[in-house]
């Protein structure tokens, strides 16, 4: 028994000194209240400039107007097809709505791979490929003489003029293929069909994910009016007044917009508090200067961060023996998956040992209570500023609606959110802590760039038969 005490003694001992040792390069990650409180306010700054006539130019923020004016009624109806591209997946989907009393929404959908040399190529080709999905997903569902309407979600920032057209603004993630930027996505889908010749398609709406996620919350629950991705990206939107959105026409009623808030920073807001390692996972990406708060807080680079940290450590002897072995040296080989594992509660240091091993990281079980807290500061790190970026947007919505309290729902999509041990927890008290006027509930959204765009299509079918009748 004695000998037990002394044990758990001594490696609480052990365990203190070594976080002491490295304390001093974890320190300027742990943020304060006070530094949570000054990002809220700066977001929210920015989030002013990106909706204002004059200062959305040039805003990092964009705050871009989606043409998804309202969230659904439940009369939708019909058969849809929706594409989701920008996430780890490409995929093609058959979606059918059905109205009335038994309402109820069924999907079908196939999974397509994008080889690296599609995305980073030219724009022909990856919209070739992409018209070449679709015709091989409507031949397995034998549809290919339906003329489907299609709701083209699509991850990336783009400036739209109506619910069918938006010029991406800049590829993000692992996308780079050439001829794009500029360009109307919409009409580069519509080319790739004419050219193929092989089926029509009425493509109706391109969707944001984080729209679509937040109209598939809406459908079952119709406070959400808030959409949120914490998965390979990091985005959000929100229904913002009409009057408030300047860089769009009328004043009457709402509009959702699709933020970006990934680019939050890059004009150079945050780097008091971006560390070298921020930096360094920066130089290493393919859009460096680019989406910093995203590089902070989404399932993309989470990973790297640690990378470099621990990179950091070894150098500096307290981690591996001193040895930077060439696995440490690969980029990408420090999952954000492998964080999950490592800050499992239920895992012992043995355990943790285990995952730096299949890593081909041999360590001692010093560096394991040092790889673990490293992975733990990171992550919490990330669920607390992307919580100041949401305590922002809820709290300009109550003010918009000039509440005390305001109730509302939040969709939430990505893998980050869903599977990290600790990031939704933090993330939502943060969020409390930082909006207290607001009472914030969060529902997980299921499949919302599929359903979604599906949803978003059929109400804009609606709106186009209206107008119709209406000339
Ligand atoms: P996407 O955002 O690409 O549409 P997801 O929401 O599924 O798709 O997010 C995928 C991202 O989630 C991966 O790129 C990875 O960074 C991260 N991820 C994958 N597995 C885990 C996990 N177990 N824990 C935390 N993050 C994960
Ligand atoms: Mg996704």
């Amino acid at each position: 028994m004695i000998a037990a005490q002394l044990l758990a003694y001594y490696f609480t001992e052990l365990k203190d000194d070594q976080l002491k040792k490295i304390d001093k390069y974890l320190y300027s990650m742990r943020f304060s209240d006070e530094t949570l409180r000054d990002v809220m306010n700066r977001f929210r700054r920015e989030m002013e400039n990106g909706l204002g006539r004059d200062t959305s130019t040039t805003a990092t923020v964009k705050m871009l107007p989606t043409f998804v004016r309202s969230i659904p009624d439940g009369s939708e109806n019909g058969d849809f097809l929706a594409l989701d591209l920008g996430g780890t997946n490409f995929r093609v989907l058959l979606v059918k709505i059905r109205s009335g009393k038994r309402r109820s929404v069924e999907m079908h959908n196939k999974i397509y791979a994008i080889p690296i040399e599609v995305m980073q190529g030219t724009g022909e080709e990856l919209f070739d490929h992409i018209v070449h999905c679709i015709s091989d997903f409507l031949d397995y569902m034998g549809m290919k003489s339906a003329r489907l309407p299609l709701g083209f979600t699509f991850s990336f920032p783009c400036h739209q003029t109506s619910l069918d057209a938006g010029i991406l603004v800049t590829w993000t993630k692992g996308f780079k293929a050439t001829d794009c930027e500029g360009e109307d996505v919409v009409e580069l889908l519509r080319d790739a069909i004419k050219r193929k010749e092989e089926f029509e398609l009425d493509v109706v709406a391109i969707v944001n994910d984080t729209v679509g996620t937040m109209m598939t919350c809406a459908y079952e629950e119709p406070t959400c009016e808030v959409g949120l991705i914490a998965g390979t990206g990091s985005n959000a939107c929100y229904m913002e007044e009409m009057k408030n959105i300047e860089t769009v026409d009328g004043n009457e009623g709402r509009m959702c917009v699709n933020m970006e808030w990934g680019a939050f920073g890059d004009n150079g807001c945050l780097d008091d508090i971006r560390t070298q390692y921020d930096q360094a996972v920066d130089e290493n990406s393919l859009n460096e200067g680019k989406q910093r708060y995203e590089k902070m807080c989404s399932g993309m680079y989470l990973g790297e961060i640690v990378r470099q940290i621990l990179i950091d450590l070894t150098k500096r002897g307290f981690l591996f023996r001193g040895q930077i072995s060439e696995t440490l040296k690969t980029t990408g080989i420090f999952e954000t998956k492998f964080l999950s594992q490592i800050e499992s509660d239920r895992l012992a240091l043995l355990q943790v040992r285990a995952i730096l091993q299949q890593l081909g990281l041999d360590s001692t079980c010093d560096d394991s209570i040092i790889v673990k807290e490293v992975c733990g500061t990171v992550s919490r790190r990330a669920a607390q500023i992307c919580g100041a970026g949401m305590a922002a947007v809820v709290d300009k919505i109550r003010e918009n609606r000039g509440l005390d309290h305001l109730d509302i729902t939040v969709g939430v999509d990505g893998t980050l959110y869903k599977l990290h041990p600790h990031f939704s927890r933090i993330f939502q008290q943060s969020v409390k802590e930082l909006a207290p006027k607001c009472d914030v509930t969060f529902l997980l959204s299921e499949d919302g760039s599929g359903k979604g765009a599906a949803l978003i299509t059929a109400v804009g079918c609606r709106q186009r038969e209206l107008e119709a009748q209406q000339h």
